[in-house]
């Protein structure tokens, strides 16, 4: 599998589009972005993009995705417990960026923890992490997780928007994510990619 990372988006969100080598299939984790460059990078690749799967509802990871609908015709998936953040959208994104607000629409189907991806004969794992926001999601594909706010090198995601719960993320952190192999690589949201056995070590806000 390839991984191409996009940096995307008013607050610099990290896109990753997962290629199947063999068949070509693709998915998009998150799409911060509706900028042509963006989409026509991803046109001159000839992948058959199959869908975008949403780590969680916050504006800064989905703003491309009404977009994308249109000119690639490409569903977007979100745990049902975030659409409410999904509908904050043109509220907090004017507060946060100083842009117009945008309403997103084209969101409308909903991925659970367990569910299973295709793109040739690799699989995405869906894993519920529940914390940076109610329905936060982390994707696995063999010994690579894509953990959009939940878990960043040496941080996690802030838990002072709606929804979200400091207890709550340094659970499913615990749980889900640091039960992972250590050389699990970790590639987050936002920033630079990192290790479960990284974390573990060294990620001091999960330690006090
Ligand atoms: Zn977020």
């Amino acid at each position: 599998m390839e991984i191409k990372i996009f940096v995307e988006g008013p607050v610099e969100a990290n896109n990753y589009l997962l290629i199947d080598e063999q068949s070509k299939d693709a998915i998009l984790i998150d799409c911060s972005s509706e900028r042509q460059g963006f989409i026509d990078e991803i046109k001159n690749l000839n992948i058959n993009l199959k869908c975008i799967l949403l780590t969680h509802g916050h504006f800064d990871h989905i703003l491309g995705v009404d977009k994308f609908n249109e000119v690639f015709g490409v569903e977007t998936y979100v745990a049902k417990e975030d659409v409410s953040q999904v509908e904050l959208t043109p509220k907090f994104m004017p507060i946060i960026t100083g842009l117009e607000p945008v309403t997103i629409t084209s969101i409308k189907n909903y991925v659970k923890d367990g569910d299973i991806f295709k793109i040739g004969d690799t699989e995405i794992k869906a894993i519920s992490t529940p914390g940076h926001t109610p329905g936060g999601m982390c994707y696995l594909v063999d010994n690579k997780l894509f953990s959009g706010d939940t878990l960043f090198q040496r941080s996690v995601g802030r838990c002072d928007f709606p929804g979200g719960s400091f207890e709550t993320i340094s659970k499913s952190i615990k749980e889900k994510l640091f039960t992972l192999p250590d050389d699990t690589e970790v590639f987050p949201g936002h920033g630079g990619k990192t290790t479960i056995g990284y974390e573990k070590k060294y990620n001091e806000i999960l330690n006090i």
